[in-house]
């Protein structure tokens, strides 16, 4: 599978995901081109080789059990072009330096997301957002090759979205590219706020130690980790991992936690949840299996 770009053998899968959980995985590919990304697609299910694509790793709770197939990562897709007020990236840049890429140009309206880690593909599949930004807000539309490797662009109007939904989630597409709008602000005062939204971030996210961000979306009544806090679940550990401290929503990888710590602590959370403050919290991060 070299002529596809760069593969790992055996991969220990724990330093590919932000909680530091998970088995090993029998390969770990990273296509160097949208035309070897294609090939190795068409490849692996000739030879019936399972896969998974995995962005930053950043909002998912792997399995503990090994993979015999194949982690891909799209890390060397990662070009960003922009001309005249329109970006198109490929899905595997980060998002950090689509932001920054933008700011250098002049674009601030995607400054609020500096912070949120993992890739662009990661961030339009889940429609990630922070203060009051969300990845959907100037999208344009979604490059995606389907499972059988054929690639179609489609257009924001149709494609489903909600907070921190879109159909994408769960699918077994590949977001390869996007295109945005850009729109120009001051560059300044944007980097100022990035750094405020950074301190804030700080303060109040329990960033010392492995997590994947908020673990339940926020319901319409109350924020989850308000729900949490005031159902008495602060602290409460399962094997390794543990409600976070400074912040309710956060599930922490407080000792060499499993996978299988973290989902029984979110059974727990949703159960008590729902018999103390009669509402069902849904569940933000994915969990995969192989
Ligand atoms: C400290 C911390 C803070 C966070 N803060 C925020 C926040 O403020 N707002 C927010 O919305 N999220 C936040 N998150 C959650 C997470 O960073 C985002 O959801 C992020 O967008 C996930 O991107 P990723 O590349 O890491 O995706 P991954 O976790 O790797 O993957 C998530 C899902 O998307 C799929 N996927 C990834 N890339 C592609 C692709 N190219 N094509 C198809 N499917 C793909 C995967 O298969 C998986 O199902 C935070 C996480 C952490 C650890």
């Amino acid at each position: 599978m070299n002529e596809y770009g760069k593969v790992l053998e055996d991969v220990d899968l724990k330093k590919y995901n932000t909680y530091g959980i998970g088995g090993h995985a029998k390969y770990l590919i990273s296509p160097d081109s949208l035309k070897h990304l294609q090939a190795l697609i068409k490849y692996l299910n000739s030879e019936n080789i399972s896969w998974y694509l995995l962005g930053g790793g950043s909002n998912v709770i792997l399995p503990d059990a090994d993979f015999a197939g194949a982690i891909i990562k799209l890390d060397q897709l990662n070009d960003i072009k922009i001309n005249k007020d329109t970006i198109i990236a490929e899905a595997g840049i980060t998002l950090a330096n689509f932001v920054n890429c933008l700011l250098d140009e002049g674009y601030t309206n995607y400054a609020a997301l500096m912070g949120i880690p993992g890739t662009l593909g990661g961030a339009i599949v889940g429609n990630a957002g922070a203060y009051n930004v969300a990845i959907f807000d100037n999208l344009i539309s979604v490059t995606v090759m389907d499972e059988l490797g054929n690639v179609n662009e489609y257009n924001k109007e149709n494609i489903q979205y909600d907070y921190r939904m879109t159909e994408f989630k769960g699918r077994r597409n590949i977001i390869v590219a996007a295109k945005f709008e850009g729109i120009k602000g001051d560059v300044a005062k944007a980097c100022e706020q990035i750094k405020e939204n950074l301190q804030k971030r700080q303060k109040t996210q329990p960033l010392e130690y492995k997590n994947a961000g908020s673990v339940f979306k926020n319901p319409a009544v109350a924020s989850a980790g308000y729900l949490i806090e005031h159902t008495g679940l602060k602290n409460l550990t399962i094997g390794g991992a543990k409600v976070s401290e400074k912040h309710a929503n956060f599930i922490i990888n407080y000792n060499n936690a499993t996978s299988r710590d973290i989902i029984e602590l979110i059974t727990v959370i949703k159960k008590e949840v729902q018999k103390k403050q009669k509402v069902k919290l849904e569940l933000e991060q994915i969990i995969v299996t192989w």
